[in-house]
């Protein structure tokens, strides 16, 4: 039987996912040890264990490719902080432009890739060839490849997080709905779980597609809305595509796994958009859009099929940093590239909590830019 909830933390995380879980451990090595991360589900259950696990730093913005330039030097050296394989293998990732438009994207990116760092490089048709001997070449205008891009299968990121917190006593309980907070006229004071009142010093949301209610329950606003995708797995065939791989004009991405499923997704604009139920038309969308860039793949039976739940902000862009309005209230919300984005988002954000330190790469993503700085443009991400 689960412990009584206690009555105090210093931190309180809302929500379990991946982000939920980088913040608690990116606190914990800075020495941070009271803090409770509660979840309204179960293990897994929210776009952290449904996602297509892929990794890239490069985009076509600065703002975000110097954020996921941290992100994938993080990843890189989670399996060693947390003491546990979170299996991220660096096979490359390649963007791949059918269109006019998508190609001068990737030029513009590649500029921004190379001025920051980026190992990318716009591959020649006979490197096409060899790195994706597999794919349908009279589709493909131009493909960008990043070199230190991967994947990392989710099941081992969740794990190592949660083995690293429970070696390290942190309390994370699921089945347990914030339903509540409380607040003085500056800052946050405690959240509620129904009649429970548990007082904290800082409160960090982490609750996905529910932030903007999370931020409700505190009376202050929060930008974007729930939205759902979809994605899915086809059965193991032999290897056809060796990095991960993204469509941005189909708004596909997907990789093939070390035991030969294709896994990935398609974003198609859906409605509703707070439901977990997957669609028919989705799903043939999806498979067209395989089948049309790998012909191969036709042969292959779709094993499994399921959607997820996300916070997308205006611009699709992180929301992350502490509210505007309410002092010791921080979010990292927003998130269409969370799974890649934790262990940024983790390191940033418990800088800030911890230091007070607003690294530079946080700065752009705060929650009200859309009011002062304005919406980050990328055109690099597969968004619908
Ligand atoms: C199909 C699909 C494919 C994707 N592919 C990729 C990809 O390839 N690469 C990538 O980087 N990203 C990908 N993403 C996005 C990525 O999965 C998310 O951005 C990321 O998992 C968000 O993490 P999170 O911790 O913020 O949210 P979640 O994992 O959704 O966790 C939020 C948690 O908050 C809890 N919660 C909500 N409300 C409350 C409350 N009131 N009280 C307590 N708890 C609450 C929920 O129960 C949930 O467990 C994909 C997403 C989907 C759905």
């Amino acid at each position: 039987m689960n412990k009584p909830l206690p009555k105090r933390a210093s931190v309180v995380i809302i929500g379990s996912g991946i982000q939920g879980l980088s913040v608690a451990f990116n606190l914990v090595e800075r020495g941070q040890r009271d803090i409770l991360v509660l979840d309204a589900g179960y293990w897994q259950g929210g776009a952290s264990g449904r996602n297509g696990t892929l990794i890239r730093p490069g985009f076509a913005s600065t703002e975000w490719t110097e954020l996921f330039i941290l992100t994938t030097n993080e990843w890189k050296t989670w399996s060693k902080r947390l003491g546990e394989n979170v299996m991220f293998t660096q096979r490359g990732y390649s963007v791949v432009a059918e269109s006019e438009k998508s190609e001068a994207v990737l030029h513009e990116g590649l500029k921004v890739q190379q001025r920051l760092g980026v190992k990318s490089k716009l591959l020649s048709k006979s490197e096409i060839e060899d790195l994706l001997p597999a794919i349908n070449k009279s589709r493909v205008r131009a493909v960008q490849h990043q070199f230190e891009g991967g994947v990392a299968p989710h099941h081992a990121a969740m794990k190592g997080l949660m083995a690293f917190l429970k070696r390290n006593n942190i309390d994370v309980r699921y089945r347990t709905k914030i339903t509540g907070i409380e607040r003085n006229d500056r800052r946050i004071t405690a959240v509620m779980v129904d009649d429970h009142r548990i007082e904290a010093d800082c409160v960090v949301s982490c609750a996905g597609p529910n932030n903007p209610d999370i931020a409700a329950m505190a009376g202050v606003p929060l930008n974007g809305y729930g939205m759902r995708i979809e994605a899915m797995a086809l059965e193991p065939t032999r290897p056809l595509i060796k990095p991960a791989i993204a469509l941005i004009d189909s708004l596909a991405y997907f990789h093939q796994t070390s035991r030969g499923e294709v896994v990935g997704g398609t974003e198609v604009p859906e409605r509703p958009r707070m439901s977990l139920a997957t669609d028919l038309p989705v799903m043939s969308t999806m498979a067209k859009i395989y089948l049309e860039m790998f012909p191969q793949l036709g042969e292959v039976r779709i094993l499994r099929h399921w959607a997820g739940q996300l916070h997308a902000s205006s611009d699709y862009a992180p929301l992350i940093g502490e509210h505007p309005d309410l002092k010791d209230f921080w979010f990292s919300a927003g998130w269409s590239y969370g799974f890649a984005g934790a262990p940024a988002a983790g390191k940033l954000l418990a800088e800030a909590i911890v230091h007070g330190r607003i690294d530079p790469r946080m700065k752009p993503f705060a929650l009200n830019r859309f009011e002062t700085t304005g919406p980050i443009i990328e055109g690099g991400i597969v968004m619908a």
